[in-house]
């Protein structure tokens, strides 16, 4: 299962009752994407849920493809947005809260450790990988990258 499945929308049945409708607790199903994140309901929620759902909207959803919001971008952008808060320096618990202040959102702490330690073992193959094939910008690039994981 992607991190992303595994994102889970803050205060779900206050919101879903405020929408007076239902939809997934999941932030990125896609009927979460459809009610809550693009659907007309945003003026039923109040300011502060407003102004985060429509953060959330703004910053995840912005793509023009045929397909949005299902076209897989927003939850590539939520990984990049994950991946850069670490870079910051941010351990697990650290990257929930503020995903929380910034989205309303919330993940389980062991969920985005397993996630970033994926992350490093992913970035650890490509390394290893290219410097078999001698790719040396591509493995020092990964290298990189995977330091500021860590
Ligand atoms: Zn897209």
């Amino acid at each position: 299962m992607a991190i992303t499945d595994k994102i889970y929308v803050k205060n779900h049945q206050q919101l879903a009752s405020q929408l007076e409708t239902s939809f997934p607790k999941g932030a990125f199903s896609g009927a979460t994407l459809d009610i809550l994140f693009q659907g007309e309901g945003l003026v039923k929620l109040d300011d502060a849920t407003r102004d985060r759902v429509l953060d959330f909207a703004e910053d995840f959803m912005d793509c023009e493809c045929q397909g949005a919001p299902h076209c897989g971008c927003p939850e590539r952008k939520f990984v990049a947005y994950l991946l850069e808060l670490r870079e910051q320096g941010m351990g697990p618990d650290a990257i929930v809260d503020v995903m929380t202040d910034d989205y309303m959102l919330y993940a389980y702490p062991g969920d985005i450790l397993s996630f970033l330690d994926d992350s490093v073992r992913t970035l650890e193959a490509v390394e290893t990988l290219a410097d078999v094939e001698g790719e040396n910008e591509v493995a020092d690039e990964t290298r990189n990258r995977r330091q500021r994981l860590l």
